[in-house]
C-alpha cells in the first residue's frame, strides 16, 4: 500500500509499505478524511530527537472499517468511525486510575501513531483496542467536524481543562493556531470573562474573535508580558500556552497573578531549556501552578467532544481554512502545514475511494 510520510528526517514523500495486520482486538481502517497537524511536521523534522525514517505520518482521521480482529465486538467492516489520535492500550496498569489517558505505560505512550507504528496518511492503517477507542461517526455530525475532535478539540479543550478557568476569570491564550483556537472556545465555554488571545495570522485573529477573544495581542509588536500586564493592570488568572517556544513558558509565568495557573499543551523541542527567573515565579511562593498535558484519548473523550458539537456549544469547522479532495492531495496539505502560509489555520483532506 502507499502512504505519505517521513522518508528520512527532514524529507517527506510517498512510501510503499505492507498493509497492516489486525491483532484480535484491533481494526484496520481506510481513511475518508484526514488532517495534517503541527505534530506531524515536528516529527518529520526530527524535533522529538528520534531518527525518523520510512515512517507514514498522520494521526487525525475519520475512516471506514475494512477489517476487525476476532475479539472486536462493536465494529464491523463498512462502519464509518471517528478515530482518536490517542488510542490507549486500556489493559495497561499505567492508565488504571489515571485521569490522564495519554500515558498508558510511559509518557505519551498512548499516542501510537508516529511513535510506535505508521500513521493514517495511508491507504490502510491500524487501530489498537478498537472497541475502546473507535467511535461510530454520528449521522448528524459531518466528517469534517468529527475530524476536528480527534486532536484539535481534544487537545485545545484539555488546555482549557488544565487551566481550570472559573467564572469571570481573565485568561490569556498564547498561540491561536488551531489548538489555541480550540482552547479559546473551551475557555469561553468554561465561563471566562476577559480572554486575551496572542497571535498574528489574520485568519486566526478573525476566528479568535468569533470564538470569544475580547483582546488581541501581537507578539511581534513587543514583549507580550508587558502588553498583557498593561492590559490587565496586574496579570491574568490563567494562561494557556498553545504556541511559541521555551521562552514562552517564563513569559506565561510572568503574566500570571498569584494563585493563578499556567497550562501548556504546547510542544517544546528537545534542545530547548526553560529559564524561569525566581521573581517571575514569585520566589516560589506565589501559588502559581505550572501544568502541562497531552491530548486525552479513547472513545469516551471523543464522544464528549461530539456532544459539544451536537448541541451547538462549539463549531470546530471554523478552524478548517483549506479543504482538499483526494488521497493524492495529502502531500499538498502536509506541505502547507509545514510551511504555514499566512492564510492557513488547518487543512483537511477528504477521500472518496
Ligand atoms: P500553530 O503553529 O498553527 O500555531 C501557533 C500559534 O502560536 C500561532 O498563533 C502563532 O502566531 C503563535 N506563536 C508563534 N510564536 C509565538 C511566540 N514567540 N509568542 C507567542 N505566540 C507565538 O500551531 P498549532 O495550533 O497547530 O499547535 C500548537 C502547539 O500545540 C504546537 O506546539 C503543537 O505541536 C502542539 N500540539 C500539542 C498537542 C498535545 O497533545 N499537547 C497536540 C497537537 C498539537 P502566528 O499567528 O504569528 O502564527
Ligand atoms: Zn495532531
Amino acid at each position: 500500500m502507499r502512504g505519505y510520510g517521513a522518508v528520512k528526517s527532514g524529507v517527506s514523500g510517498w512510501i510503499e509499505k505492507d498493509k497492516p495486520i489486525a491483532g484480535p482486538l484491533d481494526a484496520i481502517i481506510r481513511p475518508i478524511a484526514v488532517a495534517p497537524c503541527s505534530s506531524d511536521t515536528h516529527t518529520m523534522h526530527g524535533g522529538s530527537g528520534r531518527n525518523i525514517g520510512n515512517l507514514i505520518l498522520g494521526h487525525e482521521s475519520v475512516g471506514e472499517v475494512v477489517e476487525t480482529g476476532s475479539l472486536v465486538k462493536k465494529f464491523k467492516p463498512g462502519d464509518k468511525v471517528v478515530v482518536p489520535c490517542v488510542t490507549p492500550n486500556w489493559l495497561e496498569k499505567g492508565i488504571q486510575g489515571n485521569p490522564y489517558t495519554a500515558h498508558d505505560r510511559t509518557a505519551m505512550s498512548s499516542f501510537k501513531f508516529l511513535i510506535s507504528k505508521d500513521g493514517v496518511f495511508a491507504e490502510f492503517f491500524h487501530v489498537n483496542h478498537a472497541d475502546a477507542n473507535l467511535v461510530p461517526l454520528p449521522s448528524d455530525i459531518s466528517a469534517e467536524a468529527a475530524l476536528m475532535t480527534v486532536d484539535m478539540m481534544s487537545t485545545g479543550l484539555h488546555g482549557a481543562e488544565l487551566a481550570g478557568t472559573q467564572f469571570g476569570d481573565t485568561v490569556v491564550i498564547i498561540g491561536i493556531g488551531p489548538v489555541g483556537l480550540m482552547a479559546l472556545a473551551g475557555t469561553k465555554l468554561r465561563g471566562a470573562g476577559r480572554i486575551i488571545a496572542i497571535g498574528t495570522r489574520p485568519n486566526c485573529v478573525k476566528v479568535a474573535k468569533e470564538y470569544g477573544a475580547t483582546d488581541i495581542v501581537n507578539y511581534k509588536n513587543g514583549d507580550i508580558v508587558e502588553q498583557v500586564l498593561d492590559l490587565t493592570k496586574g496579570g491574568a488568572d490563567r494562561v494557556i500556552i498553545a504556541g511559541g517556544n521555551a521562552k514562552t513558558l517564563p513569559q506565561a509565568v510572568r503574566m500570571t497573578k498569584a494563585s493563578g495557573i499556567v497550562a501548556s499543551v504546547n510542544y517544546y523541542d528537545q534542545e530547548e531549556v526553560f529559564e524561569i527567573p525566581t521573581t517571575a515565579w514569585l520566589l516560589g511562593m506565589g501559588n502559581i501552578d505550572i501544568r502541562s498535558g497531552f491530548c486525552p484519548g479513547g472513545a469516551l473523550r471523543i464522544e464528549k467532544m461530539l456532544e459539544l458539537i451536537r448541541y451547538g456549544r462549539i463549531d470546530p469547522t471554523k478552524i478548517v481554512s483549506h479543504r482538499f479532495d483526494g488521497f493524492e492531495k495529502i502531500e499538498e496539505a502536509f506541505l502547507m502545514m509545514d510551511q504555514k502560509p499566512a492564510d492557513l489555520i488547518k487543512p483537511a483532506v477528504f477521500i472518496n475511494w
